[in-house]
């Protein structure tokens, strides 16, 4: 059989995992295949309810602006129907009180925004739309336990029901395509050993940084401050991360984070403690006057993973990965799931590429591609921090080069909104990195100092 995989040439897709990268990998593949399986190991609830899988889902999950754009033009509408449900639109600057890198970033008109509604809220969207077409098909309460076919070619996956016993025999689904979205802690490497095919090479940088977050119900409002969040952002000489952002019922997230050896305590009475690590009182002072309605959960796996796919190996046609399985992100950089979509419609433009056959190799490198600026993002500032480990946290000479630009730019963005507007345009994966090296730009960075911030928190929106 040839390695086609676009042309309508796929009768059977198995989507390994029924998050965000599958379901939308599923919905794109649903244009080119007669039908596609979506195998999850959770059986999911009927509501917008976190559930085991996906564990990350209690924590805070904003969706940048990247993945607003990607979400609409892989389900339009997807973002007035989120807004309908009540997911808070955050602008920023204009919203937020932000530090970053010893500076208070100016509350300007907002040049982007986040939506901050919780995660399990922005999933249940999802499956609704996307399992509202009959092509697609959801197996529940079931794992993929292993691949069929050989080094040369995938031929379906092997599924047990969950609670099956390992007695039970796994059953195999046929499929000319299997696409593993099963999340940072894939087992494909097993997977393709077990055919006789080649793992990748994980890449990773690890900074141990790791997550506590709790639900508060906000203080009354005050009159004080107009800011409907606040972001202190760790880096290199203060590691200690801090986000206030709500939830649109009236309740708030509160995230904070700590690096290997000194993370955010889960004990209840100790989390408002740790908040008072952090360089300003802005978070303790707003949790001091807030109710908490949750436990504290903690968060832990936040390596930087990347799984390449794209050098030669002994690997077979028909299986692709996407999403956290093919590289999972520092969540500090809130990029996973804009990833996620950004593949999808990777996906969409390598199947349906008219100029050149889609292969498995060619479809690989464009779902590489899709998480290539969010990677050099989120690994070239972890690169920097304290206690980095991991083959990707080796620099090199133009590492250096770059890193003092970026340095110069940061310095810039929280007083010069023309600086701030292409840094905020990078970091929300809507214009290339190359875009901050446009004449402007450059020029406030090369030759002005920086622009004057703010030098206390600013609690009122500039006008
Ligand atoms: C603490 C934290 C905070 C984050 N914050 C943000 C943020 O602010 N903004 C943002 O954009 N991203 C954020 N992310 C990243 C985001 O959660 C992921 O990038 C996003 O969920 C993409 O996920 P995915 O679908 O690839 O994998 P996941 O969401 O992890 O889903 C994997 C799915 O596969 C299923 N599965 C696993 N193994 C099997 C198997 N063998 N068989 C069948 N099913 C299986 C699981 O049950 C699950 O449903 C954060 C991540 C973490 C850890």
């Amino acid at each position: 059989m040839a390695d086609d995989l676009g042309h309508r040439a796929t009768r059977h897709a198995v989507v390994i995992g029924g998050s965000l990268a599958g379901l939308l990998a599923a919905r794109v593949l649903a244009e080119h295949a007669e039908k596609v399986t979506v195998v999850e190991r959770d059986r999911l609830p009927e509501g917008p309810e976190a559930r085991p899988g996906v564990p990350q889902g209690r924590h805070l999950h904003v969706l940048i602006a990247g993945g607003q754009q990607a979400f609409d033009e892989l389900l339009p509408g997807f973002m007035d129907e989120l807004a309908e449900l009540g997911a808070p639109k955050v602008g920023v600057p204009e919203d937020m009180v932000q530090w970053q890198n010893g500076r208070w970033y100016r509350r300007t008109p907002a040049t982007v925004s986040f939506f901050t509604g919780a995660r399990p809220q922005l999933e249940w969207l999802v499956r609704q739309r996307v399992l509202a077409d009959p092509r697609i098909e959801l197996i529940e309460g079931t794992e993929t336990v292993g691949l069929t076919g050989d080094s040369s070619r995938v031929r379906g996956v092997r599924v047990r029901e969950r609670g099956a016993g390992a007695d039970k025999q796994p059953r195999t689904l046929a499929a000319d395509l299997v696409v593993d979205a099963s999340g940072r802690s894939t087992k494909s490497a097993d997977w393709l050993a077990d055919i006789g095919a080649e793992a990748p090479h994980e890449e990773t940088l690890d900074t141990g940084l790791a997550y506590g977050t709790r639900v508060y119900r906000a203080p009354d409002e005050d009159p004080g401050t107009d800011a409907t969040g606040y972001y202190i952002v760790p880096n290199p000489a203060q590691v200690y991360g801090g986000v206030v952002l709500p939830l649109g019922d009236g309740h708030h997230l509160v995230t904070l984070s700590g690096l290997r050896g000194d993370e955010p305590p889960t004990d209840e009475g100790e989390f408002e403690e740790y908040a008072k690590r952090l360089p300003h009182p802005v978070i303790s002072d707003w949790l001091a006057r807030a109710e908490p309605v949750s436990p504290v959960y903690g968060f832990r796996k936040t390596a930087n993973i990347r799984r390449r796919y794209d050098r030669p190996g002994r690997r077979p046609a028909g299986f692709l990965a996407t999403g956290d399985a093919l590289c999972a992100f520092n969540p500090i950089y809130g990029q996973g799931m804009a990833v996620a979509a950004l593949s999808a419609v990777a996906l969409r433009k390598a199947l349906a590429d008219p100029r050149r056959t889609a292969t498995t190799r060619t479809v690989q490198r464009a779902l590489l591609d899709a998480s290539r600026q969010a990677w050099d993002i989120s690994a070239g500032a972890d690169k920097k921090m304290p206690g980095a480990t991991g083959d990707a946290a080796r620099t090199g000479p133009a590492d250096k080069a770059v890193g003092w630009y970026l340095s110069r730019v940061q310095q810039r963005a929280a007083g010069d909104p023309v600086v701030g507007e292409s840094f905020r345009a990078a970091l929300t994966l809507t214009a290339p990195l190359t875009s901050l090296f446009a004449p402007p730009v450059a020029r406030a960075v090369l030759f002005g100092p920086p622009a004057e911030s703010p030098a206390g928190p600013p609690l009122r929106r500039e006008p």
